[in-house]
C-alpha cells in the first residue's frame, strides 16, 4: 500500500476486468478517453471513469483517560491484524455521516467527531483498490463496545501501544505518529 502526497505510487488499475457496460451491457472496448485508457461501451457511449473510493477512519477516544481503540479486522485486506475504526463513504452520505454510522456498526459507540487529522491517498494492491482517507479525531458520546461482523476484536490501548500492534494499513499508522505527536505538544 502506497500513501501520502509526496510519494504517492498508484499501482496499475485492472480496467480490463470491467468487461460489461453497465447501462446497457454490451462489451467495453478499452480506448483513450479524456487523456487516459479507459472502458468505453462502443454501443452506448458510456464511459467507466475509475475514481479513488473514499473511506473515513477514526483515532476514538474515550474522555477518561488517553487510550484510543484499535479493531482487529475479520476481513481482508488485512484480516487479523488492526486499525483504526472506520469504512467507506457510501453514496448520499457526507464523509462524518459515513463515520459515524460505520463506527456505530463497528464498535457499537456513538461518536461525535473533532479535528480533521489529515488526508491520505492510498492504493490498496490486494483489492486493486484506489482510495483516499479522510482520519478524524473522535470521541466516544454513549454506547457499549460490541464488536460487529467485519471486527473480530477491539482494544483500548495507549498511542505508544497502539503503534507497537501488526497494523493493516500504513495510514493508519501514519495518523496514530501525527496524532501522537500533536497530543504530546498539548
Ligand atoms: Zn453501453
Amino acid at each position: 500500500m502506497s500513501h501520502n502526497s509526496n510519494s504517492l505510487q498508484i499501482g496499475l488499475l485492472p480496467i480490463e476486468t470491467i468487461r460489461f457496460c453497465m447501462r446497457c451491457g454490451h462489451s467495453l472496448e478499452l480506448r483513450q478517453e479524456s487523456e487516459r485508457l479507459r472502458p468505453v461501451c462502443p454501443r452506448c457511449g458510456w464511459v467507466y471513469y475509475f475514481a479513488p473510493q473514499v473511506a473515513a477512519a477514526a483515532i476514538l477516544t474515550r474522555g477518561e483517560d488517553e487510550k484510543i481503540l484499535l479493531v482487529q479486522r475479520g476481513e481482508d485486506p488485512g484480516r487479523g491484524l488492526w486499525g483504526l475504526p472506520g469504512g467507506f463513504v457510501e453514496l448520499g452520505e457526507t464523509v462524518p455521516d459515513a463515520l459515524v454510522r460505520e463506527i456505530l456498526e463497528e464498535t457499537g459507540y456513538e461518536i461525535q467527531l473533532g479535528a480533521l487529522l489529515d488526508v491520505w491517498s492510498f492504493f490498496n494492491d490486494v483489492k486493486k483498490l484506489a482510495g483516499v482517507a479522510l482520519i478524524y479525531e473522535t470521541r466516544v458520546m454513549g454506547g457499549t463496545l460490541q464488536i460487529a461482523s467485519d471486527s473480530i476484536a477491539a482494544e483500548w490501548v495507549s498511542v505508544e501501544r497502539a503503534l507497537q500492534f501488526p497494523l493493516a494499513f500504513e495510514t493508519h499508522r501514519e495518523a496514530l505518529m501525527r496524532w501522537k505527536n500533536q497530543w504530546s505538544k498539548k
